[in-house]
């Protein structure tokens, strides 16, 4: 089975439950590239990367120069992935280049997938039949009183776990949100995110200051490019650390594991380059006793999560995933806090085409 085409649209799709803030972001809509890469026996599988707003074109662009190179080649998904993460390599091992690979690699395993007849997770191997889901939020411009609200809201829906954005100017600010969730949700997992909005210096301040909070990780405290800064972190603080959503590649993330700098890896299935690369990651993660916790993408992460030993936990940004962005003629829902993977082969991701055109770029 060889693949014939490879075909690709670039929409902008709003974000409906209202626009997201947090230390570095203002994001109003999610951009998708979604790739079909068609078989010479008529079989289609999809992908898809995502930007916070902004890129996709440049993705398009990247993923278009793969077609010529991977048109007329055998459907191997994991060969295909090295063959083509080496020839997009001069341009960079990590960032564009494997964001663009990752809708290109989903696509292969959805097409691979469908070819069997199979469901993803069962052609990658499944270890487990559904994983826990949590709710976060891009919640830092929000009151308390609507940050309570969210929490009340998330509780009633049965996810899993809580995330909250930090990073107010003053820690009594973020001690005092934090302290009003906790109440609504008692003892389940409450984890925040930084997004990379402190310094070495501020950092240990600010995350022993939340320490009666039992919080499960604090997410990205630091530029997530700085290694040796988060290993010297980990010695100065209790609260395990997660990162990994702006970490792109498997030598990236080496470097995390062995300097003891990460407890919670959140690759995200797109960014690092699709399935094939985030398998591998976790496997490595496995090797360090590490659990997969990865980064947005609901839908594709939690089927992975059900093909790893180390699945932890899913994200369920709210408004962010395919479901929610209406990218999905029948959407995949979370339920009592679950996510189960469907029993149609591929990933089963229906991509509604015509909303999507409604938005194209
Ligand atoms: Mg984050």
């Amino acid at each position: 089975m060889k693949i014939e085409s490879i075909e690709t649209m670039t929409t902008r799709l709003p974000i409906l439950t209202g626009e997201w803030r947090d230390t570095i972001h203002h994001v109003t809509h999610i951009e998708l590239v979604v790739v079909d890469v068609t078989s010479d026996t008529g079989v289609t599988g999809t992908g898809v990367s995502h930007t916070s707003g902004s890129g996709a074109k440049t993705i398009e662009a990247m993923i278009l120069e793969l077609a010529d190179f991977l048109v007329g080649k055998e459907v191997h998904p994991k060969g295909l992935w090295h063959e083509a993460w080496h020839f997009l390599h001069d341009l960079g091992g990590a960032g564009l280049t494997t964001t663009a690979l990752g809708a290109v690699d989903t696509a292969h395993w959805d097409l691979a997938a469908k070819a069997a007849g199979k469901p993803l997770v069962d052609v990658l191997g499944r270890t487990r039949d559904r994983i826990p889901v949590y709710a976060s939020g891009i919640n830092l411009g929000l009151s308390t009183e609507e940050l309570v609200e969210q929490a009340q809201r998330w509780r009633a829906n049965g996810y899993r776990g809580f995330k909250v954005k930090v990073g107010k100017p003053d820690i009594a600010e973020d001690v005092e949100r934090l302290t009003k969730v906790r109440e609504v949700i008692g003892p389940m997992p409450l984890m925040v995110d930084a997004n990379q909005g402190w310094g070495p210096e501020l950092a240990p301040r600010r995350i022993n200051g939340l320490r009666g909070l039992d919080l499960t990780w604090v997410e990205e405290p630091l530029v997530s490019d700085d290694v040796s800064a988060h290993a010297r972190l980990r010695t100065q603080v209790e609260t395990p650390i997660g990162v990994g959503e702006n970490i792109y590649n498997i030598f990236q993330f080496r470097d995390y594991l062995v300097s003891g700098a990460v407890d919670f890896v959140q690759a995200d299935v797109v960014r690092v380059g699709g399935i094939t690369p985030w398998v591998e990651i976790a496997a490595l993660a496995q090797a360090f006793n590490r659990p997969m916790a990865p980064h947005f993408m609901m839908e594709l992460s939690s089927q992975v999560l059900c093909a790893v030993p180390n699945g932890w936990i899913a994200e369920d940004v709210e408004g962010g995933s395919l479901s929610a962005l209406k990218a999905l003629r029948s959407p995949h829902r979370v339920v009592d806090g679950y996510y189960t993977p469907g029993e149609a082969p591929g990933h089963g991701f229906d991509f509604d085409r015509e909303y999507m055109e409604q938005h194209r770029t």
